[in-house]
């Protein structure tokens, strides 16, 4: 009798944590824009050896197979195309390892969150350099390393990408492969150079050359000094200058802008009593003494959110330092450039926040009044960021009769990185609340927002948006992480630089198993755009 692959996997996993049944299938068909095939079952591996005992199940098979993390993600980049493909969902596979805080490093599974991570640090005084996305009490940092991705800490320290001193990947057979000084026989995992980056290879990869299952991490001392910024703009343009200027100066450790839409959504949120409650407990914890966080919360309260709320666009900034002065010295330096480009000092009442309580439950994966929305996303050039982001309002604003008629409505998000400027056009409309939306917000569905009609149609015309907003971008030397299924890739880069990573991709996974189609790979050569 021919045996069904899920009992065949119910050999070398516990059959508890094979689900087959249609809802399971049905939840982890869809990320929170894209829906694609059901696979054909979901497993949850609790070890090292699981991930790689499937893994060779399936490449005995044939079959594809699709890691997931925390599924916090919008760009198709686990959804699978293929009935027949296997999902592992890797949240139980979280331990933190190891904390070396003599060797400054740290070693997580890759299921386990940033929020975890940092509960895990909070007593030894250190931190990774970037700490987390905004989605760290859910998402992983095996998920966010696959992304690659920039929130807490990355404008001085970059990307998630450049925080990893090395990895332990499940490759497609099962077998496994170190990178990183930790790779080395006797090898302490202390540095990632030394000879070629191999671990580059794997991150920002979004999953198609293999499974992370463990990640180390670089450890610095926890800023004992920081300061916050707020600054309101008369328009776009001005605040965009400004962040040019002071990623090209190295101020801030976190820098965003918003429009005075985001502001208002983040006001509404915080207004609930239970959250402003529990960030303002974390404004105390965040204050160097109970006093210092006493007056934070006092600050907070006074200078309420409403400057923030009338400023068109308003920047958001927190510094750290080796002493108050130098923290002071910073905040005087950003205020000379914010002056120059037209900025007005505000009180810091959002980066407060934000640093008093930085993992929040994600409520923020719904619009206020339970709106669907996606962000766009492209991280430009400094000396292209104004003109890149006026053509690509340019476009937007081409298609106002059609905003009108589907009820979307646009408003842009920005981040400093360094030696560039994340630009994300963020689209919301009324749609279906997911299953994943419901379980990503951490809160009771309203029950009017389950009753929301289906709108494929608003979610064609958001997709046909990016699509075009995405190769404006482009056009002005953007990249983009979380390319997933979404984002152009491959026909962006040279023949030879496919041939290589063609070759790559052959020699970890020889038989395309590994979340096969995204990075575009699996199609073969494309012709450059
Ligand atoms: C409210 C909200 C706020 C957000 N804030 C930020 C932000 O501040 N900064 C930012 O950059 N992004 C942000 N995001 C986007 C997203 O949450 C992050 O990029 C996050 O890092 C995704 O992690 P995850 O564990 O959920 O990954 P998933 O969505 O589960 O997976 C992402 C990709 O990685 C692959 N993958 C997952 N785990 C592994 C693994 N172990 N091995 C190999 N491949 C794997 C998947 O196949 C997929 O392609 C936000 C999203 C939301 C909804």
């Amino acid at each position: 009798m021919v045996s069904s692959i899920v009992e065949i996997l119910g050999t070398v996993i516990d059959r508890e944590r094979i689900a087959d049944d249609l809802a399971t299938r049905d939840h982890f068909s869809r990320d929170l824009f894209q829906s694609g095939s059901p696979p054909q079952c979901v497993v949850k591996p609790v070890s090292v050896d699981e991930v790689s005992a499937v893994l060779r199940v399936a490449h005995e098979h044939g079959l594809p197979v699709v890691p997931r993390g925390g599924g916090m993600s919008y760009t198709g980049g686990y959804v699978a195309d293929n009935p027949n493909a296997i999902m592992m969902d890797l949240r139980d596979l979280n331990r933190v390892i190891k904390i070396d805080p003599v060797n400054r490093y740290v070693t997580v599974q890759a299921g386990c969150t940033w929020a975890q991570l940092r509960e895990a640090l909070a007593d030894t005084g250190l931190r990774t350099p970037y700490w987390g996305p905004l989605s760290g009490l859910r998402a992983t940092v095996g998920g966010t390393v696959s992304q690659n991705s920039v929130f807490f800490g990355s404008v001085r320290h970059g990307s998630a990408a450049e925080s990893v001193l090395g990895l332990t990947m499940v490759l497609a057979d099962g077998s496994l492969l170190k990178t990183g000084a930790g790779a080395r026989a006797c090898g302490v995992p202390f540095t990632r150079w030394g000879g070629p980056d191999l671990t580059g290879v794997f991150i920002g990869d979004t999953g198609s050359m293999g499974f992370k299952v463990e990640i180390t991490l670089r450890l610095i001392p926890e800023s004992e000094y920081v300061e916050y910024g707020s600054y309101a703009f008369p328009d776009f343009a001005s605040m965009l200058n400004a962040q040019v200027g002071l990623v090209q100066a190295g101020l801030g450790v976190e820098t965003f802008g918003i429009d005075a839409y985001k502001a208002k959504n983040s006001a509404q949120t915080g207004r609930k009593l239970s959250e402003a409650t529990k960030t303002a407990l974390g404004v105390v914890k965040s204050g160097k003494s109970l006093l210092a966080g006493l007056k934070n919360v006092a600050e907070m309260a006074m200078a309420g959110t409403s400057e923030v709320e009338v400023a068109p666009y308003s920047l958001h900034l927190t510094v750290e330092g080796r002493s108050q002065q130098d923290v002071v010295d910073q905040l005087a330096q950003v205020k000379a450039i914010v002056e120059g480009c037209r900025g007005t000092v505000i009180a810091p009442v959002i980066p407060k926040a934000m640093r008093g309580r930085p993992f929040p439950p994600l409520r923020s994966a719904l619009g206020v009044d339970g709106q669907r929305w996606v962000p766009v996303h492209g991280i430009i050039p400094l000396g292209n960021v104004v003109q890149a982001v006026e053509e690509a309002e340019q476009l937007i604003a081409s298609y106002s009769d059609d905003f009108e008629r589907l009820g979307v409505l646009y408003s842009p998000l920005t981040t400093n990185v360094p030696n560039g400027v994340l630009f994300e056009p963020c689209f919301y409309w009324y749609d279906k609340v997911t299953s994943l939306h419901a379980e990503a917000i951490d809160e009771t569905v309203a029950p009017a927002w389950l009753e929301r009609p289906d709108r494929a149609e608003v979610r064609e015309f958001v997709f046909k948006l990016w699509r075009e907003v995405a190769d404006v971008l482009a056009k002005h030397g953007a990249i983009n992480f979380q390319i997933g299924r979404t984002y152009p890739y491959l026909e962006e880069v040279s023949a030879a630089y496919q041939n290589v990573l063609q070759s790559i991709k052959n020699a970890v996974d020889v038989k395309g198993i590994v979340n096969p189609g995204v990075l575009g790979l699996g199609r073969g050569a494309v012709a450059r755009r």
